[in-house]
C-alpha cells in the first residue's frame, strides 16, 4: 500500500491570493466601469533590459548551429556566469566568494526550499513571522513541525517582526539550529545594518547554528553602509548559506534564474560532533535533482554583468524605487506609518485595523489591490503590503485614489 507523506495535511491551505482574486472579481462585477489597480502581487511588470535580450538571441543562434550547439552544461552553472558573479556580486564589495562556491538554478524559491533537505528533522528551526512562506511550508512539509493552532506551527520558534523591535527580530529566547532571515524583507521591506546581521552571524558561530539568508532583494539597496551580502561581516562563511534571484534584479520573474551560495567553511554536525561540508552535500544533491539552467538564461543573465547590463538593470530598479516614493509619501500624507520603500520594491503599512478590512476599504473605496499582511503571518494583521511593482502612470492614479477616498 501506498501511504501518504502525512505532514502535507498539517500545511494550511494559503487562500491569501485566491481569496484577494475572489474579492476582485466581485468587485468587478458590480462595478463593471471601473478598472482595478493591482499593487498586491510581488511580480514585476517591466520587460527583461535589452541587454539581456540580445545575450539571449545571440545564444539562441548559437545553438541553432552545430558548432555551438550545446547540450547538458555543467549542473552547478557554466563558468562564464558563475565568475562573472563571484566578482561582481562578491568580491567587488570585500566578500570573498568563489566561483566553484555558486551554485545557479531556476529560483531561489525552489533553493530556499530544497535546502532543508541536508538537515536532520531534528533540527530546530527559527522562522521569522511575518515571512515568505516557502521556508515555514517546505518544513512542514519535511515533517519538522507539529499541528497549526492559533496561527502557528508547533516546533517553530517564531521570530517576531513588528514596530516594536523596527522589524529586526531579537536572538530567540530558546536554543535553535537554522535561523532564516530575508533582507531587504519581504513582506516588510525593512533593512538590517552590519551591526544588526554581525549579532546573528556571531549568535550563529557560538551555537554551531547556521543561516539562510535570502537576498532577493539585495539589488534594491541604495544606502552604501548596508550589506548586500551576508559575507560582508566577518566569520559569516563559517556560518551561512545565501540565495540570490535576478528575478527582481533583472525582470526574470518569467525567464528563471538564481543562484545559491555555499561557502567550503560551511557546515553541519553529525551526532558525534563531526563536521560535514555543506557545500559537499549541497553539490551532491544539486547534481542528483537537477540538470542545470539552459545556456540562452545563463548567457541573458551573465550580461548584467556588463557595464550596459549593470546601467540598465540600476535604471529597472530605479524607476520601482521612485514608484515607492510616490507610494510612501501618498501614504505619509495620509497619516499612516509605514516601513520599506527606500530599499525595498514593498511598502508595509500599519492600518491600525483588521489587515482584510483595510484591504476592503481600498478596493471598495479607490479600486486599488493590495494583499493584507495577516497573509504572512500573525505578525502581519494590522498591516497590508503595498507593491512598487507596476507602471508609474497605474502608481500615481491608484495613489491619487487612495489619497481621495480616504482623506
Ligand atoms: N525569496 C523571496 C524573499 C521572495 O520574495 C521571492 C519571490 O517573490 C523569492 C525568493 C523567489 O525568487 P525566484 O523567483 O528566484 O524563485
Amino acid at each position: 500500500m501506498i501511504t501518504v507523506n502525512e505532514h502535507y495535511a498539517k500545511l494550511q491551505a494559503s487562500y491569501l491570493f485566491s481569496d484577494i482574486a475572489k474579492r476582485v472579481a466581485a468587485f468587478q462585477q458590480s462595478n463593471p466601469d471601473k478598472d482595478v489597480i493591482k499593487l498586491g502581487i510581488g511580480d514585476v511588470t517591466n520587460p527583461l533590459p535589452p541587454v539581456c535580450v540580445q545575450a539571449f538571441h545571440a545564444a539562441i543562434d548559437e545553438m541553432a548551429t552545430e558548432a555551438g550547439f550545446r547540450g547538458y552544461g555543467p549542473e552547478q552553472g557554466y563558468d562564464f556566469l558563475r565568475e562573472a558573479i563571484a566578482v561582481n556580486d562578491f568580491q567587488a564589495r570585500g566578500a570573498q566568494v568563489q566561483a566553484d562556491e555558486i551554485f545557479v538554478s531556476d529560483g531561489a524559491k525552489c533553493d530556499s526550499g530544497n535546502i532543508q533537505e541536508l538537515f536532520s528533522l531534528e533540527t530546530r528551526v527559527a522562522i521569522p513571522d511575518p515571512v515568505y512562506p516557502v521556508y515555514l511550508d517546505t518544513n512542514v512539509m519535511a515533517g519538522r513541525t507539529g499541528g497549526y493552532a492559533d496561527g502557528r506551527y508547533s516546533g517553530i520558534v517564531y521570530l517576531e517582526s513588528n514596530r516594536e523591535n523596527n522589524y529586526i527580530p531579537a536572538l530567540p529566547s530558546e536554543p535553535v539550529d537554522l535561523i532564516y532571515l530575508c533582507f531587504p524583507n519581504n513582506p516588510t521591506g525593512s533593512t538590517i545594518t552590519k551591526e544588526q546581521l554581525k549579532v546573528w552571524v556571531d549568535y550563529a558561530r557560538a551555537n554551531k547554528a547556521l543561516i539562510l539568508f535570502d537576498a532577493a532583494y539585495e539589488a534594491f539597496i541604495r544606502d552604501e553602509s548596508l550589506p548586500h551580502s551576508i559575507y560582508e561581516i566577518e566569520g559569516a562563511r563559517e556560518v551561512a548559506i545565501e540565495f540570490r534571484s535576478l528575478s527582481k534584479t533583472a525582470g526574470f520573474t518569467g525567464t528563471r534564474c538564481a543562484y545559491t551560495v555555499v561557502p567550503k567553511e560551511c557546515m553541519a554536525y553529525d551526532a558525534q560532533g563531526n563536521g560535514h561540508s555543506l557545500h559537499a552535500l549541497w553539490n551532491r544533491r544539486h547534481c542528483t535533482k537537477f540538470n542545470g539552467v539552459s545556456y540562452p538564461v545563463q548567457r541573458a543573465a551573465a550580461a548584467i554583468f556588463t557595464p550596459e547590463g549593470k546601467a540598465q538593470t540600476k535604471g529597472l530598479i530605479d524607476g520601482y524605487l521612485d514608484n515607492a516614493k510616490i507610494i510612501g509619501s501618498a501614504i505619509t500624507q495620509l497619516g499612516f506609518e509605514y516601513v520599506g520603500g527606500d530599499h525595498s520594491p514593498y511598502i508595509w503599512v500599519w492600518g491600525d485595523r483588521d489587515s482584510w478590512d483595510f484591504f476592503d476599504l481600498l478596493l471598495d473605496k479607490a479600486g486599488v489591490v493590495c494583499t493584507p499582511g495577516a497573509g504572512f503571518g500573525r505578525c502581519g494583521q494590522g498591516y497590508i503590503r503595498i507593491s512598487a511593482f507596476n507602471s508609474r502612470e497605474n502608481v500615481i492614479t491608484a495613489m491619487e485614489r487612495i489619497s481621495q477616498a480616504l482623506g
